[in-house]
């Protein structure tokens, strides 16, 4: 009977010490189908984290594309209403063409006129800027006079031809230079003169007019196409042309010559030249 129920009691405990160990094992099942699950929706969630990031990426990448193309398609947009012709060097083999007109002119202050019974007109986006090179240098009790700015190609014949009939064709090749001509016909050329001096002569190179412009014309856009030894034309103190005030600043920087710069790095200034 003790043998008996020690044996009951021996079974009792197996079959209770079975069905636990069961137990453990299914739980150890369960949790392990419930962490691989978990670890299965982890890695779900960062696949779906990750393609959402590619996702974002892309739409970034694609906006900036977009916004790249607008700024492209408005680079070009200002580029084709500029004119080409503004930053060209003209020379003996280039230059404007004789119908060429300046797409806008405005009449220059008589205040500033060395001849105020002279009009005298200049590209009207170029007009700002010399207005406030003019005030500027008054203001630092300089006195600087438009004696020309823009000339139509049938003025400038003229004045050449004056020259020609007093001088004979060679010295009228030097006085008037079939350069200096076309970069006046452009509109954002002007010729400089101070009270008391000739205009247009050799004099103006010892004045504060012209020392005042070689150390700040550059501010304001304009550089001095024909410097003293320059290979290209005769030494013009009074001659200034406007290419904007990136370019002139550079040139300034530089100690480098309109004309002696490369046109294909000129030309990358064009965009910018008004601004
Ligand atoms: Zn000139």
């Amino acid at each position: 009977m003790t043998l008996a129920y020690g044996g009951y009691q021996y079974r009792q405990s197996h079959l209770e010490n079975i069905s636990l160990g069961e137990k453990v094992t299914e739980l150890e099942e369960s949790l392990r189908l419930s962490e691989e699950n978990l670890a299965s929706a982890e890695t779900e969630k960062a696949q779906l984290a990750d393609q959402l990031n590619a996702e974002k990426a892309r739409v970034d990448a694609l906006g900036e594309q977009v916004g790249e193309i607008s700024d492209t398609v408005g680079d070009l947009d200002k580029l084709s209403k500029l004119d080409p012709e503004l930053l060209q060097k003209y020379s003996k083999v280039y230059f404007l063409n004789e119908h060429y007109v300046p797409s806008r002119l405005a009449s220059i202050d008589s205040e500033y006129l060395y001849n105020e019974a002279s009009s005298q007109q200049i590209h009207a986006s170029v007009w700002p800027f010399l207005e406030d090179l003019l005030q500027d240098a008054a203001n630092d009790d300089v006195t600087l006079m438009i004696i020309s700015g823009y000339r139509s190609f049938g003025a400038q014949a003229s004045i050449k031809s004056n020259y020609s009939v007093t001088y004979g064709s060679g010295t009228a090749n030097q006085f008037s230079a079939d350069q200096g001509y076309s970069e006046h016909q452009l509109g954002t050329t002007v010729d400089f003169g101070t009270p008391g001096v000739s205009p247009t002569t050799l004099e103006f190179q010892n004045t504060d007019a012209y020392r005042w412009l070689l150390d700040n014309a550059h501010k304001y856009g304009f550089v001095l196409s024909y410097p003293a030894g320059n290979t290209y034309y005769i030494f013009e103190p009074w001659h200034w042309r406007f290419v904007g005030t990136d370019l002139a600043r550079d040139l300034h920087q530089d100690e480098k010559n309109f004309y002696d710069a490369e046109q294909r790095e000129i030309d990358t200034y064009l965009l910018n030249i008004f601004d």
